[in-house]
């Protein structure tokens, strides 16, 4: 995976020199729709978002903020990049196109959320274009997922997590397949490995700006820090 791929699949921003301290997000604050809401549990979800949040820090994340659906942006043209040009994992695992739902059905399925958990890891820039940046995706995957099953235990039955990065290359690099495509049997790792933004034309930039995390861009720096981003999105 190269940094130009960085770019645009693995929910990463380019690399940046530092990332400023984050002011207090706007996007933190509950969304109306569920300030007063209680769920089957009878837990008031005013209290189970600001705990899903620590949960975030708690798995790796270095930073994590709510959001109203609707500040969650999707661009189609976003998606087209998979394709054109070509990503080197462009179909080849269940999580990528063409065999992921796209920009549509995310669409529609931001309008049936009630709120969108987004979540970033810091990480040196050494450290994520090295030889250990597998290692680097597979903790965001780990975080990810992490989230959307507390989520499910605390009634957020329909809770689904998008990562970065193509699962083959981050988990099955040493299969000759993606089990699910080509023999049409489960996941060889359900509990872990979720789709990428990308493929349903998240627009991870704008998610940023929204959180209040600065990029300031590209930087030479070896000892600069980037980061990965994932989302989950919070459906009862
Ligand atoms: S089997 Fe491997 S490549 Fe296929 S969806 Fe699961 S993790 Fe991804």
């Amino acid at each position: 995976m190269t940094p130009s791929e960085l770019s645009h699949c693995p929910g990463t921003s380019a690399p940046v020199d530092a990332v400023s301290e984050p002011s207090p997000p706007p996007a933190n604050d509950i969304p109306a729709k569920l300030q007063n809401g209680v769920d089957k549990t009878g837990t008031p979800a005013s209290i189970k978002l600001p705990q899903l949040l620590e949960t975030a820090k708690e798995k790796g994340a270095t930073d994590a903020v709510i959001l109203a659906p609707h500040q969650v942006i999707v661009d189609e043209t976003l998606a087209e990049k998979c394709l054109s040009p070509r990503c080197e994992n462009y179909g080849l695992s269940r999580s990528c196109p063409p065999h992921v739902t796209g920009p549509k059905d995310f669409m529609a399925m931001l309008k049936n959320c009630e709120a969108a958990l987004f979540f970033k890891i810091d990480l040196l820039k050494d450290l994520l274009f090295s030889s250990d940046r597998r290692e680097c995706f597979r903790l965001l995957h780990q975080v990810a997922s992490g989230i959307e099953s507390k989520a499910i235990r605390w009634g957020f039955k329909g809770a689904s997590a998008y990562a970065g990065g193509s699962c083959r290359n981050i988990f099955c690099y040493d299969e000759a397949s993606c089990r699910v495509i080509d023999e049409k049997s489960p996941c060889r790792h359900p509990h872990t490995a979720r789709p990428s933004m990308s493929g349903f034309g998240v627009h991870v930039a704008k998610l940023m700006e929204t959180a209040g995390w600065h990029d300031d861009g590209p930087s030479p720096s070896p000892e600069g820090m980037s980061h990965v981003c994932g989302l989950v999105l919070l459906a009862q």
